[in-house]
């Protein structure tokens, strides 16, 4: 017998609930849990609020760490330390807020060597898409010329970019609403902050270019905010919506600067690039950073904090210990 929350049908409070290994779903690799993390898409999805669970009853959780405790596949052995974030898991498939996970052996990625799992998931799926909105910027040829500004930037995707970027050796500057947060902020290595309604307002179809990349989570006004001040060939990665989702143009940053708007995506994104991007993850961030902005909570304060992520009330990361109710 085993915990997990469990979402029984469209509308239901999540519930924590007792389950036995027979109820998992098939899958070539049974995992032992230790961590899950709570991501903004996780808060939606247990709330109810956004539209991303697909099938029921759902064991919500887009990510998760462990160790195989059984494997059917060549590709993984008992006692290997592994990582699943995405893939759709804890939307169409069972995921990781539970002390058991049954999944594709395809999913996995192997724990770096020298990550702590606490760690693995103080980065999770936001971590993950920060490394993919670095190494997109990066392709594109980011010039260190210019700052790099980073959108939500006290959220989880925003404070893991710009971890990355200061390491890396950019002027990042952090976008943010909360003036609490300025110390975290400045601690994560962020050069200069700004507040959020200064990309958000209203302004003429170019501006001054100020911006030689940039990394969005927030979407809507502040990306056609963003775009009007990208430096002439610059890129912004566009990866959130924690603002809104649609969004107004015109074509001359585009015709008159070869800017560059970069969809990510970390659901599906291909086995090979998570290798290399856990890979340069586990190079770039140090314990003490991750432990700095990572909180840990038990099982049963998911639906609590689900409600916190969505009013922008969290910051940096939080990390779900299963094992703990
Ligand atoms: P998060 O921890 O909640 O961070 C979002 C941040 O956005 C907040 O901390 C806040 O930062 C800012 N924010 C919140 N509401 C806002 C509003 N109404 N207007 C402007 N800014 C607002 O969430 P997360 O897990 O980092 O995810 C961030 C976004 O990325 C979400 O939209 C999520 O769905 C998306 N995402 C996409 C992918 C992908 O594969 N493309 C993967 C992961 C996440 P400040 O307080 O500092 O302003």
């Amino acid at each position: 017998i085993f915990h997990a929350l469990v979402l029984d049908h469209v509308g239901s409070n999540a519930c924590v609930k007792n389950m036995k290994i027979s109820d998992l779903p098939e899958g070539d690799v049974l995992i032992k849990v230790s961590y899950s993390s709570l991501n903004y898409k996780d808060g939606l999805a247990v709330t109810g609020r956004g539209k991303i669970v697909r099938s029921y009853p759902m064991v919500p959780g887009i990510d998760l760490t462990g160790v195989v405790e059984y494997s059917n596949s060549p590709k993984f052995s008992t006692g290997d330390a592994v990582i699943l974030t995405g893939w759709e898991i804890g939307e169409k498939y069972w995921g990781g807020y539970s002390q058991y996970a049954r999944v594709k052996a395809e999913w996995l990625v192997p724990l770096p060597a020298s990550m702590k799992p606490k760690h693995a998931m103080s980065i999770g799926t936001a971590g993950l898409t920060a490394m993919l909105s670095v190494m997109a910027l990066e392709e594109n040829g980011l010039q260190s010329d210019y700052e790099v500004v980073v959108t939500g930037a006290a959220g989880g995707v925003g404070s893991i970019a710009i971890a990355l970027l200061s390491k890396l050796g950019y002027k990042v500057v952090a976008s943010s609403g909360r003036e609490e947060a300025h110390d975290y902020l400045r601690e994560l290595g962020a050069y200069r902050i700004i507040d959020r309604q200064v990309l958000s307002r209203e302004g003429k179809p170019l501006e001054t270019q100020q911006w030689g990349g940039a990394i969005d989570t927030v979407g809507g006004k502040t990306l056609t905010g963003i775009l009007r001040s990208l430096s002439h060939g610059g890129a912004v990665a566009a990866c959130g919506l924690a603002g809104g989702s649609d969004f107004c143009t015109t074509v001359f940053p585009f015709i008159l600067r070869g800017a560059k708007l970069i969809g990510i995506e970390s659901v599906l994104c291909p086995s090979e690039t998570r290798r290399k991007a856990w890979e340069r993850l586990s190079q770039l961030l140090t314990s003490d950073l991750l432990e700095r902005i990572t909180q840990v909570y038990p099982l049963s304060e998911i639906p609590r904090l689900s409600e916190e992520i969505l009013d922008g009330r969290v910051r940096g990361r939080i990390v779900i210990d299963v094992n703990a109710l």
